[in-house]
């Protein structure tokens, strides 16, 4: 039986991408191949290929000038990619967690990372807001979705450098206004896809004027990338088809405003029954809470209880509950594909346990 999947990434997945990548597998279309076999220089996969693109510009409402790729090495070699790019002399970050500050390290390596805000001092519970952009940092680098520790901002500003954001655990997931950034980037195993493929949104012109005067190899250029449609070398074909199949899943169900419609519904769902619920408390500050991961504790005085609900929970056919080592506790993690019926299951289950323990 297919179960109630809670987990951070990878995660659940439309059925439609399953059947469809299924399917796939078996036979591209009436190609008589597999698209494991196909040539990526095929009309067949060209097809899938520019599908995946078209519906990215589509939902997000991505304008002219901004290329959208897709690249191996995750989001991580982001962290890496970025800064070689485009880190001149100074990048200015928003630290709000891990991701972030992987991001922070590897920047480093390169020029100066002045992190201009942060929300560790508080466990990084909160999103900190009104930042103070100093002029001559090169670019703002933002993380919109906390994946570990639960926050999220749901704004798109302008600052007077360019932005770059790390979107990996909530693209699709809201209407983005895309040309408040420079770039935006994320791996596709959270909102859009299987693991394997990372996305990047990036201004052309952006991508030409900054950048940084050092050697940089071929396969780690954007430009490289812009030039050849992500076809510079073997792209990951059948992760791109598997967003494609996800993105057509989306614009089924609404597009970006019909998830975040589910989104705010889940969130509200979860949140109102872990306020309610004596076992159970809330980690993330009202305010800053994260739509997609919701991280928390067992109430004061039950922490010896965390492992019981697990397989309380596990038991009623919920998985991916446990929350990340950095954190303790619980997330369950409520992403584009997590039906209500998923969440109802979940509410459903801290009900039953509260019944039972309290
Ligand atoms: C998952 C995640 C990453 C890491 O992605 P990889 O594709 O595993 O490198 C980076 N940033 C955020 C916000 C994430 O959620």
């Amino acid at each position: 039986m297919r179960k109630h999947i809670f987990n951070a990434g990878p995660c659940k997945l439309p059925d439609s991408t399953l059947e469809n990548t299924a399917n796939a597998v078996r036979e591209l279309g009436n190609c008589g191949q597999s698209i494991m076999e196909v040539s990526h220089r095929s009309k067949d996969f060209q097809a899938v290929y520019d599908e995946a693109v078209s519906l990215f510009k589509e939902l997000l409402n991505i304008p002219e000038n901004y290329s959208v790729l897709f690249l191996g090495g995750g989001a991580s070699t982001q962290f890496c990619m970025v800064p070689y790019n485009f880190l001149k002399k100074k990048a200015a970050f928003v630290n709000t967690g891990t991701w972030s500050t992987k991001a922070i390290k590897e920047a480093k390596l390169f020029g100066e990372a002045e992190v201009i805000a942060s929300s560790e001092d508080k466990g990084f519970t909160f999103y900190p807001k009104d930042l103070q952009v100093p002029a001559d940092a090169d670019y703002l680098h933002l993380t919109s979705n906390n994946t570990i520790r639960g926050t999220e901002f749901f704004e798109d500003k302008s600052y007077d450098v360019p932005v770059i954001c790390d979107m990996s655990s909530d693209i699709m997931s809201r209407p983005v206004d895309v040309s408040k950034y420079a770039m935006i980037y994320g791996g596709c195993q959270k909102n859009v896809g299987a693991a394997g493929v990372t996305f990047v949104i990036i201004n052309n012109d952006f991508a030409k004027e900054n950048l940084a005067d050092r050697v940089i190899p071929t396969m780690l250029k954007y430009q490289t990338h812009i030039d050849k449609d992500s076809m510079f070398n073997t792209p990951p074909c059948i992760n791109i088809f598997t967003v494609k199949e996800t993105l057509k899943w989306v614009k089924a169900n609404g597009g970006v405003e019909g998830m975040e419609k589910l989104a705010k519904q889940r969130e509200e769902m979860l949140y109102a029954e872990i306020e309610r619920n004596s076992m159970f408390k809330p980690v993330v500050e009202e305010g800053s809470r994260s739509r997609m991961n919701i991280p928390f504790l067992m109430a004061d005085g039950k922490e010896d209880l965390m492992s019981d609900f697990i397989a309380f929970s596990e038991k009623h056919n919920i998985c991916g509950i446990k929350g990340h080592r950095s954190v303790g506790g619980f997330r369950a993690s409520t992403y584009n594909a997590c039906s209500i019926e998923d969440v109802e299951a979940l509410v459903a289950c801290m009900k039953e346990y509260e019944t039972l323990k309290a």
